[in-house]
């Protein structure tokens, strides 16, 4: 055994390029974990050792691991069609139940998807059917994107150019144009950027209900009431990344349901199906879907070969029937206020431990030199619990751009008290032996 799993672990230095990793550290000592199986919120890697997950992977595995009902009816569909087109108006029986299923969820007068296999290709899509809108409309100078700074809308090029974290930016040098960023949670920036851009060049404003990758970063009350008044009054399309939000993962179904506003579109991925199988898409309102229908006289050139994947759409369905039968999103609710409280002991109980927030099962905690002051260690601690964590059976992940020294984490909707409990004994070890670290560094 030991012999194979060294061999695995050559091969992956050698064959595979890692997303979103740090190189050198792969090529160096291999992958950190090979995970061979998953039950609930626990992962296992293939020497035997178990971890809590507590990012739900990458904030998507919401009904948690190892549900065998999700196989049975992936199996069953692949076994009688596993793909056919949705090009040319083809059709399938389980794209259109989803279809009308996300309709009857999704908040308002949304009412129409395209379907897409991810997060990236959902916020593509939505810039590209915004400005194909404004093209339909006779508008075709409104074409520029406004998105916000903390913002993460993905890696595909349109994607990686909304998104307002720089370092994601400037991994590379060309980007899509026409993207412009706006001050995190102000909606009066936005009202001077739309000012002085003109109103008239712009297609659509595009956020996030909670930041994810930026830091779960919640806005305020009001934020997103006025971002929908101004986007009125201007004539914008509101575009809401509800790629993380989505599907019960902040105590709604959908995370702009909290601040009682209805965008034109909504990009959706990762809950949709709890990652067993991959797919995403946008939401669009009724009135866009008519004005499409209406004005759209050729055709619609935007699809992906796996728009509509059959056995995609139908581990979806049996997805939000999980998510519904078992009131996981009540669940996230008040799994999320035991989060928050365990947090709010970690703030009294260790000194280094600053701002916490949570909104559902998706929460931060926030590490710094001085609980008065807010002040920062020098370098940012928190990729330094992160590894600790690890080492003491819970995966969470840091957010240190902008000058942050954050933990963030998004445990599986189906997480029970104790296994918060769990989470929140294992922080207050790691923070501690963290800070012990820290101390001595700077004592000697
Ligand atoms: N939007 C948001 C808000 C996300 O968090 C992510 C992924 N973390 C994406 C888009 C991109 O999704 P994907 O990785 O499926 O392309």
């Amino acid at each position: 055994m030991n012999q194979y799993i060294h061999e695995l672990e050559e091969l992956d230095k050698k064959h595979f390029l890692h997303p979103t990793s740090p190189i050198q550290q792969q090529q160096q000592h291999g992958p950190s974990f090979i995970f061979t199986k998953g039950e609930g919120v626990m992962l296992e890697d293939i020497k035997g050792y178990k971890v809590i997950d507590g990012m739900s992977s990458l904030w998507n595995v919401n009904i948690g691991h190892g549900r065998e009902e999700m196989g049975k009816v992936a199996l069953e569909q692949m076994s009688k069609l596993a793909f056919s087109s949705c090009f040319a108006t083809f059709s399938n029986e389980p794209a259109i139940k989803l279809a009308a299923k996300l309709a009857d969820v999704a908040p308002g007068h949304l009412s129409a998807t395209f379907f897409t296999s991810g997060g990236s290709e959902s916020n593509d899509t939505a810039y590209k059917l915004a400005r194909h809108y404004w093209i339909l409309k006779g508008l075709p100078k409104k074409k520029k994107i406004i998105t916000r700074t903390k913002s993460y809308h993905g890696v595909a090029m349109g994607a990686t150019s909304a998104t307002g974290l720089k370092p994601f930016r400037d991994f590379t040098n060309s980007l899509a144009p026409d993207f412009h960023y706006v001050e995190n949670t102000s909606s009066e920036a936005l009202r001077q950027m739309i000012e002085l851009e003109g109103p008239d060049t712009i297609a659509a404003f595009v956020a996030e209900p909670v930041q994810g990758a930026g830091g779960v970063h919640i806005a305020p009350d009001n934020y997103f009431k006025e971002v929908r008044d101004i986007c009125d009054e201007y004539n914008l399309l509101m575009i809401t990344d509800e790629v993380i939000t989505g599907f019960g993962r902040t105590g709604t179904y959908f995370g702009i349901e909290h601040y009682d506003v209805v965008p034109d579109m909504m990009c959706f991925a990762k809950g949709v199906t709890s990652g067993y199988a991959q797919l995403g898409g946008v939401m669009i309102s009724e009135r866009m879907h008519q004005d499409f229908a209406k004005h759209s006289t050729g055709t619609l050139l935007h699809g992906y070969t796996y728009s509509g994947h059959p056995m995609a759409c139908s581990v979806a369905l049996k997805n939000l029937e999980i998510i519904e039968s078992e009131n996981l999103i009540d669940r996230a609710k008040q799994m999320g206020a035991e989060m928050l409280a365990g947090f709010k002991a970690l703030q009294k109980s260790q000194s280094i431990v600053g701002e916490v927030r949570a909104l559902g099962l998706m929460g931060a905690i926030e590490l710094v030199k001085d609980q008065d002051t807010n002040e920062r260690f020098q370098e940012p601690v928190a990729p330094l619990v992160v590894a600790e964590a690890a080492k003491r059976g819970l995966v969470i992940r840091s957010v240190v751009f902008d000058g942050q020294d954050t933990l963030v984490m998004a445990p599986p909707l189906v997480i029970n008290k104790e296994e918060i409990n769990q989470m929140i004994t294992i922080l207050a070890e790691t923070i501690s032996a963290v800070e012990i670290t820290y101390k001595k560094g700077i004592e000697g």
